[in-house]
């Protein structure tokens, strides 16, 4: 059986590029910190690396921090950046609802520090705006982290907006833009953020790598001591490989957004028509301001785990929502943000597509997802109360 993969959100395939890069640069076995000849090759890779991922976001190559991924990122943005404000005595930090755990559980464990953090609830579509994080910046605000793009739900912020807010209240601005970068366009000038947190293989990089945008003039306290590696702030001999894949990877991201995305909006619209079409069934987060390859719905009266087991028999790769709330039997944090109640957010099904994508894979699917759903609802007491109560 052909297996279609739809679930591009949690991670993606590499492209040759990326492998090709990666294989490459394996061979390159110089420290890119040696002053010699060897070291001097891996360096000059390095750097080049460095200078297409600040290319591809707007930004200047002293501005690139590499990391080993998007919860990296996140934590050392948000923790560097709490800490260097609370010297200035600012211990407030504001974020959403509909954070990644990366974000969320950084914010949680700054809480148990005695920094304050206050969720701002997002609209029944799935977005905050501008003028609550305005209303919510106080003089002890030290720092607002919103995500550019939601992972689960599509749904994208308007972080140019909120960072023009935060720029004159004089308060940071971070974004985990790791849904975001490789599919949408993302200028950190434009987008007025002092902080964007990346992650390779959510654009069809390598895994393990990934990037902190820092603006140039913000000092953030050192993730890891040691070296002098990544401007001493993060210290440790570099993952060239990873990094030089990273790069390819979103060079080639970046060149072919446009030609990608003209191929995947109408194949998620097709999706998203086709699957709402089920009677009881929603569209979770807005339609317009939604990432060209995000689908998610709930089917009422059904669990969202039985759906995923059953279309991975018939071959389909899909999700319930975040990888890393599958394996809980909690319902998405996101789900009930947006204002679902337990027994629906338990029926979801997200369908995150890529440039591979084709249109046979999506009648496939659109073929074998209502048959399921409704087997699993001539099973489902939930099912069987929603139909009672309407009779
Ligand atoms: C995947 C993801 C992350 C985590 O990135 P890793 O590289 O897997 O650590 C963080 N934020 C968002 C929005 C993501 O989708």
């Amino acid at each position: 059986m052909k297996r279609i993969y739809m679930d591009n959100a949690a991670t993606t395939e590499m492209s040759s590029a990326a492998i090709n890069a990666v294989t490459e640069a394996w061979k390159v076995y110089g420290n890119p910190s040696s002053l010699h000849g060897a070291g001097r090759e891996a360096f000059f890779m390095l750097d080049k690396a460095r200078e297409d991922v600040a290319n591809a976001l707007g930004a200047n190559k002293n501005e690139i921090y590499f990391t080993s991924g998007g919860s990296e990122s996140d934590n050392w943005a948000i923790i560097g950046a709490a800490k260097a404000m609370a010297k200035k005595g600012k211990k407030e930090i504001i974020s959403t609802a509909i954070e990644h755990h990366a974000v969320l559980h950084t914010l949680n464990a700054l809480e148990k520090e005695g920094f304050t953090v206050k969720l701002l609830p997002v609209s029944a579509d799935g977005y905050v705006t501008a003028k609550q994080v305005e209303e919510a910046i106080t003089e002890n605000t030290a720092l607002v982290t919103v995500m550019m793009a939601n992972n689960e739900i599509g749904t994208i912020q308007p972080i140019a907006e909120i960072g023009e807010v935060c720029r004159s209240k004089g308060v940071l601005f971070h974004t985990d833009a790791v849904q975001a970068v490789g599919h949408i366009p993302v200028d950190v000038k434009a987008l007025n953020v002092d902080m964007l947190s990346l992650s390779g293989h959510k654009f069809h990089g390598p895994k393990g790598v990934g990037a902190l945008y820092v603006r140039k003039g913000l000092r953030l306290p050192n993730l890891i001591n040691g070296g002098a590696q990544e401007s001493g702030r993060r210290a440790g001999t570099e993952n060239l490989a990873g990094i030089c894949g990273m790069a390819a990877a979103l060079k080639e991201a970046t060149e072919n957004m446009e030609a990608n995305n003209a191929k995947i909006i109408p194949l998620r619209d097709k999706l998203i028509n086709g699957l709402t079409a089920v009677e009881r069934t929603r569209l979770n987060g807005g339609r317009e301001n939604r990432v060209p390859n995000n689908v998610s719905v709930c089917f009422e009266g059904i669990e969202g785990e039985s759906l995923l087991l059953w279309l991975d028999a018939k071959g389909i790769c899909a999700s319930s929502g975040s990888a890393c709330t599958s394996g809980s039997l909690d319902p998405s944090h996101v789900l009930l943000a947006i204002g679902l109640i337990h027994e629906i957010a338990h029926g979801s099904l997200r369908l995150s597509l890529s440039e591979h994508t084709t249109e046979e894979e999506v009648d496939y699917v659109l073929e074998t997802v209502p048959g399921i759903v409704k087997y699993l609802r001539e099973m489902s007491p939930v099912w069987e109360k929603i139909v009672k109560e309407e009779k």
